[in-house]
């Protein structure tokens, strides 16, 4: 029962399915194949209708291919997304049709985890395919949840700009939005550094849980933007830097895991307008990625340790052209990334001529 329909817009390829039989519907969407197949995790959300959820993947999509360009990978972007049906289903059921789907797309898409699926249905897909990434890891083998080295590379780009604006990490206070499996991971890491935390969730289990750990102040979902702080770094879902938001902020830095922060482009121009200095999302949050990747294109884990290190230089090229053009970071690594994704694709049309 399982259906597959194809559709290309805008030079992004559509895939939408379904199988009734598991309550499985859901869209792919392969927004780029210049650099390598359109690599990108597997959202599991209660979308509201079809068009909400092919909205998050074409923007979801688009962001992985500019992420997976700037953080130096040999892929493409691409992103899936599944409806969370309301009720009681078969989760393995579920996942092992997600995996026939992918099976049937043959490789150009591959997938991983990402909000709302872990690492064991991931394993339900593979039993299926070929085409998924982030397994649990095997010993010396990359691999695995790409949550640690998410929080990692944030973490870095957070001592990195706080550095830049003469601030020591001890001696800082952040507010962190979001505490799932990165923003948990995030307020554990800051907090060894030294800095005075201010969270949110929209669960209280997931305050609880960090509050039992370590010393934080927890303020209301709706406050956290507003916190009184040097840095904000939002950690939930996407879109929360909107024009309503920005006015509010009171930090002066922002860096977070979040994909898809910025509401619309011109909240980018806000925050510059502002004098905030806004990290891009993509550039900061690539460690999952370059431990997914790692597994596809068979790396150790030193490759990923150095790797993640990395992510400082590449957003110091970024912050150091936005402030010589006096424009938002966000408008600097959006350009990198297309100038990147253009040149591959340059190379790619140059080889099928030759051919
Ligand atoms: P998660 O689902 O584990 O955690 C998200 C948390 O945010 C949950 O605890 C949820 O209750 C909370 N939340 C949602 N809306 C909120 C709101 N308005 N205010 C306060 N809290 C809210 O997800 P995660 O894996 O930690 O990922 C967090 C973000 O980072 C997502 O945007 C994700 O796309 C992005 N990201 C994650 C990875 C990764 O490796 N997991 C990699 C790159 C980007």
């Amino acid at each position: 029962t399982l259906r597959i329909s194809r559709d290309e817009d805008d030079g992004q390829r559509i895939f939408r399915f379904a199988d009734p039989s598991c309550d499985l519907a859901g869209v792919i969407v392969v927004d780029s194949l210049a650099l390598g197949p359109a690599t990108g995790g597997c959202r599991f959300w209660p979308y509201d209708d079809a068009a909400a959820m092919l909205c998050d993947a074409r923007r979801l999509a688009r962001g992985m291919s500019y992420k997976n360009a700037m953080a130096g990978l040999p892929l493409g972007g691409g992103k899936s997304v599944i409806r969370r049906p309301e009720g009681s289903f078969d989760r393995a059921a579920l996942f092992a049709a997600f995996g026939r789907v992918l099976d049937e797309i043959g490789g150009d898409y591959l997938a991983a985890e990402d909000v709302g699926t872990t690492p064991a249905d991931m394993e339900a897909v593979r039993a299926q395919t070929p085409f998924v990434f982030g397994l649990p890891a095997d010993g010396a083998l990359a691999g695995g949840d790409p949550s640690p080295w998410t929080a990692l590379g944030v973490f870095l780009s957070i001592g990195h700009i706080c550095a830049r604006r003469g601030i020591s990490l001890s001696d800082s206070r952040i507010a962190v939005q979001g505490l799932g499996n990165v923003g948990a991971d995030l307020c554990r890491r800051l907090h060894e550094a030294g800095a005075r935390l201010v969270v949110a969730d929209l669960h209280a289990h997931a305050t609880d849980r960090l509050r039992a750990d370590i010393p934080v102040d927890v303020v209301a979902p709706e406050a956290i933007h507003a916190a009184d702080v040097d840095l904000f770094a939002p950690c939930a879902l996407g879109g929360g830097l909107n024009r309503t938001t920005i006015p509010e902020i009171k930090a002066r830095l922002i860096a977070g895991a979040a994909n898809n922060q910025l509401g619309t482009g011109a909240d980018a121009a806000l925050l510059h307008a502002r004098g905030i200095l806004y990290v891009p999302d993509f550039v900061a949050n690539a460690g999952g990625i370059i431990n997914v990747a790692a597994e596809y294109l068979g790396h150790d884990r030193h490759h990923v340790v150095d790797a993640v290190h990395r992510i400082p230089d590449r957003l110091a090229d970024v912050l150091d052209r936005a402030e010589a053009a006096d424009i938002s970071p966000a408008h600097v690594a959006d350009a990198m990334a297309r100038d990147l994704i253009a040149r591959a694709a340059g190379a790619m049309a140059g080889n099928e001529g030759k051919r």
